[in-house]
């Protein structure tokens, strides 16, 4: 009989499982029968490519890749618009809203993660006003800030999805201010030396920053619609016009579902699993029930210590573990990819075409959790200075004081950054010591690369050692 996988979630974790399954049923005995549920209406959607549908550089819909139809032609019963209300995990069944149950070999737990508002916005209760986690935000920001009248923006989070925003918005005219904590931009990824780069580059495109420890204190609204955004931290108040408001700041895992059947969440919030991705319950971990996505708690691959990584790039590779797992157990055959490692997060954002790119810890994570730092940076042309095309890049590395390994790097520039920082990864993952990246040698074509490149220049700086070239 046909082995039953159910997955709740179609964001991209609960459909790269699913597909990777579908790839290879045929290889289980008896078959595997493969049901995904998922609140939206829509099929596989690149939710990453939304911000730039925004920036008007295509359609918001030709970011889903595939509709729903395309994978229930190839059998998955596959259910949008639908709410999964239950967990029975001693009778290996989910129960939907409806009330229906379904019965599970096999469950895949890919919940993601939910926005979170703030009380003040919330009990406004006004329009215009938009969370930015998915294609529907997507339709509804689009719509407003294209309608009659909307000339002022606001938004709430200086992440890379508050950045994209902000960089539709003022593109598309409107009067954009956006409101964070201290001291500079992308704080997850980027030191503030680094982060007040962006900050530069946007406020040329003219949008205004407030970095300061304030928050909104209510909204104001003229027929239901919003008109302004108060914002204060107990003192003076200041009122800024905004026709059209995103919160984008701090974004929650998913899991009632999970807690609710006595699955552990951790320290951060997110699911706890195994190294293979199984979650857990009581003292021990359920070998049918596997979590993944934005709603687990991943273990930060420097600092060792759990976080949230909530990014694609982290998904996918959980989503192999999950699936070559799952056949596995089905088949006998040895996992490829049997454990997954701790997470590095590699991050590259185009933020109104300046590129930001960051990998492993911040100076500030690593003093955070008790690692000293040495670091180096180097502002250089990514190619000779005589070639059209030759923008400077600046890039920061950061060094464990003590093993002289590196812990984490850092991007700004026009060009180059994505491939610097899945470069910089593998150096981390391999623990490269600032002596072997000082003494590597680097390819050169003028039109291409410097002589000497910037890791190089770093990678000095941050020994102490300044070498005259
Ligand atoms: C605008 C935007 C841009 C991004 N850009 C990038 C980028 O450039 N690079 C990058 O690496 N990452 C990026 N990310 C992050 C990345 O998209 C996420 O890490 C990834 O989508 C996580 O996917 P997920 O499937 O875990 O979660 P989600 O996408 O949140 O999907 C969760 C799914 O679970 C379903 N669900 C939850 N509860 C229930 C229930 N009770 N019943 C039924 N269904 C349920 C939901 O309906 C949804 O389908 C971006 C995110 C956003 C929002």
């Amino acid at each position: 009989m046909a082995k039953k996988v159910v997955i709740i979630g179609g964001g991209i974790a609960g459909i790269s499982v699913m597909r990777s399954l579908h790839a290879r049923k045929d290889d289980v005995g008896g078959g595997l029968d493969l049901t995904l549920l998922k609140r939206e209406k829509s099929g596989w959607v690149s939710v990453c490519g939304l911000p730039f549908a925004l920036r008007g550089w295509y359609e918001i819909e030709k970011t889903e890749i595939n509709k729903p139809q395309f994978f229930i032609d190839q059998g998955v019963d596959f259910r949008t618009e639908t709410e999964v209300s239950k967990l029975n995990l001693d009778e290996s069944s989910v129960v939907l809203k409806t009330g229906e149950v379904l019965k599970y070999d096999y469950l895949v737990l890919a919940t993601g993660r939910k926005p979170s508002m703030p009380a003040s916005v919330t009990e406004a209760g006004l329009e215009g006003v938009y969370t930015f986690n998915n294609e529907d935000d997507a339709r509804k920001i689009e719509a407003t800030m294209n309608a009659e009248g909307v000339k002022t923006a606001f938004v709430r989070g200086r992440g890379i999805i508050g950045l994209q925003s902000a960089v539709a918005f003022a593109l598309k005219g409107l009067k954009t201010t956006v409101l964070g904590g201290p001291s500079s931009l992308l704080p997850s990824g980027l030191d503030p030396d680094m982060g007040d780069m962006v900050k530069e580059w946007l406020e040329k495109q003219g949008i205004r920053f407030i970095l300061e420890r304030k928050e909104i204190t209510r909204l104001n609204g003229v027929d239901g619609r919003v008109k302004s955004v108060v914002i204060g931290n107990g003192g003076a108040e200041e009122e800024i016009p905004a026709d059209v408001v995103v919160i984008a700041k701090g974004m929650n895992t998913s899991t009632e579902l999970a807690v609710a059947a006595g699955i552990e969440t951790g320290e951060s919030s997110g699911i706890v699993t195994d190294s293979v991705l199984h979650v857990k319950k009581g003292r021990g971990y359920i070998k049918s029930v596997f979590a993944l996505g934005d709603c687990i708690e991943v273990i930060d691959g420097v600092t060792h210590r759990p976080k949230l990584s909530q990014m694609a790039s982290t998904t996918v590779v959980q989503a192999k573990v999950v699936a070559n797992n799952i056949l596995s157990d089905l088949t006998g055959e040895p996992a490829l990819y049997s454990s997954y490692e701790p997470c590095l997060s590699p991050t590259a954002a185009d933020i109104g075409g300046l590129l930001a790119g960051h990998v492993g810890v911040t100076s500030e994570a690593a003093a955070r959790a008790g690692i000293k730092t040495v670091s180096g940076k180097a502002t250089k042309l990514i190619k000779a200075r005589y070639f059209p095309g030759a923008k400077p890049l600046t890039l920061k590395l950061i060094f464990d004081a003590y093993t002289k390994k590196l812990i984490g790097g850092q991007l700004v520039g026009e060009a180059t950054v994505a491939e610097r920082v899945n470069e910089l990864e593998v150096a981390i993952r391999v623990g490269m010591t600032a002596e072997v990246m000082r003494n590597s040698e680097r390819c050169y074509d003028p039109s291409l690369a410097l002589l000497v490149d910037g890791t190089i220049d770093a990678a000095e700086e941050a020994m102490g050692i300044t070498t005259v070239y």
